[in-house]
């Protein structure tokens, strides 16, 4: 596919380009196939005052809130348009799945329409104080919204931030993730389609350290959206609390799915597929823990190990199960992961690593069995194709186990009996639950964790909520 080899920043209604390039890899190859400009500070500067000025001149809110309705169905218009085009370029940069990836641009529009839907129903409250007083709240945009993303489904996780703030009035700038930004200059080529008001939202391709470190610090910055890792995501908070910058963090997880006695083994097998393997493994709400009743734990490891020797692996236009990882870092960081799975004792069922004999960036799809829950791998985030497999006794030891991390972004539960389903929807800490069904939800469903996965909810009508402030209007009568 013929694609640019050089690629901008979008600041101020404008593709702008840097003195200095970062390389786009292609992960199934290895081999470097673009370039984008990397953003500076001083770019970053402009881009902040130029959505000070958006907020200022009320670019976004001085008319009636229809006419945001209007401008985000058209956004979505023009995604739904480079939907395939976005696809390939972001299959080639990022390694995915094509369909996944074609996915995420049908997903990212899905926002674009449910957030339009609310643009126009952002409404305050009248609060009743007796006659001397009319009292009332509104919600305003917050203002400037710096949004950075992660490389794993960025152009999703974009929209998702992007379009309820827009919905609500923000001047957003995001900051793309180093390894896989070309993606949402393609959606950002949509953006400026659609014809967004100078400022409303900017696109800056620079490093995560520079760029991002600057955006996070400034004063001029109203809210830090961020999606990404602990320790980064750390770092950030540290900034924030400088200038008081409220902040939704949605970060990692390292999330439990329970399997009881009873559970539909075939259901399970398709629900584990996806849950561990899908984009291989690097999934925030991966199902990388799988705590199976004793009863059935031979039967389960035996029916997952089958399923796994059964994958197919290949780049993502070949339309296999397993495709390569983001970077060859992140496959080196993986295959350590499961190297000191091994020494800690845990039990290696299938795969084991990395793959050295091919080129680009695979991993084996790998299970480990007999983990326990103090080892490693069932406390960090591996971000790549491996289960843990640990065995259970009783509900309360399941829900023990599935709790005793330092994460909380979703847990699962595999059962007929709906009775005691709800139980463990009751006590699994976390910001969602599913039953039967890993991933259930959507766009309209909140998201977000508890713990170490962060806080503050992103989908569904509550998230526009993140993006807006309260501001009480109290009004005397006294006297007139
Ligand atoms: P990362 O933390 O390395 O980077 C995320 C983003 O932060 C990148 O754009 C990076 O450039 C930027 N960044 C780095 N240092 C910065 C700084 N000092 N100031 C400002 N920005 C900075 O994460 P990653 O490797 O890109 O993504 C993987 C992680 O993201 C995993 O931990 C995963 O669980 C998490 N994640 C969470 C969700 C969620 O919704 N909860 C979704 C996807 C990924």
């Amino acid at each position: 596919m013929q694609m640019p080899a050089q690629w901008s920043n979008f600041i101020n209604g404008q593709w702008v380009g840097s003195d200095q390039q970062l390389p786009i890899f292609n992960p199934a190859t290895g081999t470097q196939i673009a370039t984008v400009a990397q953003a500076t500070t001083e770019q970053a500067t402009q881009a902040l005052d130029g959505a000070q000025r958006c907020i200022a001149e009320r670019r976004l809110s001085k008319g009636r809130p229809a006419d945001r309705v209007c401008l985000l169905l058209r956004v979505a218009s023009e995604i739904r348009k480079i939907a395939e085009y976005g696809a390939k370029i972001l299959c080639l940069e990022n390694g995915k799945r094509y369909s996944d990836a074609h996915d995420e641009f049908v997903e990212a529009a899905r926002y674009f329409e449910y957030y339009a839907g609310m643009a126009d129903k952002i409404e305050g409250v009248s609060i009743p104080l007796g006659d001397d007083y009319v009292d009332y709240t509104v919600y305003e945009a917050i203002g400037v919204s710096v949004q950075i993303v992660p490389w794993n489904f960025p152009v999703s996780i974009c929209a998702r931030s992007l379009a309820p703030a827009l919905a609500a009035g923000n001047a957003c700038i995001v900051k793309s993730p180093e390894l896989s930004p070309l993606g949402l200059c393609v959606l950002f080529e949509a953006l400026e389609k659609a014809g967004l008001p100078k400022g409303a939202a900017q696109l800056l391709c620079g490093l995560g350290s520079e760029v991002g470190g600057f955006l996070v610090s400034s004063p001029k910055t109203n809210q830090i959206v961020f999606t990404g890792s602990v320790p980064t995501g750390r770092r950030i908070m540290q900034a924030a609390a400088h200038w008081a910058t409220p902040c939704v963090m949605e970060l990692g997880g390292k999330s439990a799915g329970v399997v009881l006695e009873d559970a539909d083994i075939h259901d399970l097998l398709v629900n584990i597929k996806s849950g561990i393997f899908l984009n291989s493994g690097q999934v925030c709400s991966a199902l990388s823990r799988l705590l199976v009743h004793r009863s059935i734990y031979a039967q389960v490891i035996e029916a997952v190990s089958t399923m796994v020797k059964g994958l197919t692996r290949g780049d993502g236009f070949s339309g296999a199960d397993i495709t390569p990882v983001i970077s060859a870092r992140q496959q080196q960081q993986i295959g350590e992961m499961c190297k000191l799975a091994q020494e800690e004792g845990a039990r290696l069922v299938v795969g084991g690593g990395i793959e050295s004999e091919v080129e680009g960036f695979y991993v084996q799809p790998t299970v480990f069995a007999d983990v326990s829950p103090s080892m490693t791998i069932a406390q960090e985030e591996v971000f790549g194709p491996v289960l843990c497999i640990m065995p259970f006794d009783t509900d309360e030891e399941a829900i023990a186990i599935a709790n005793g991390t330092d994460y909380g972004l979703v847990a699962g539960v595999f059962t007929n009996d709906l009775r005691r389903a709800m139980r463990f929807t009751q006590q699994l800490r976390s910001g969602q639950i599913f039953v039967n069904e890993w991933y259930a939800g959507g766009i309209e469903t909140p998201f977000g964790g508890v713990g170490l996965s962060g806080y503050g909810r992103e989908k569904g009508q509550e998230a526009l909520y993140s993006y807006v402030r309260t501001k009480n209007i109290a009004i005397s009568l006294k006297g007139q």
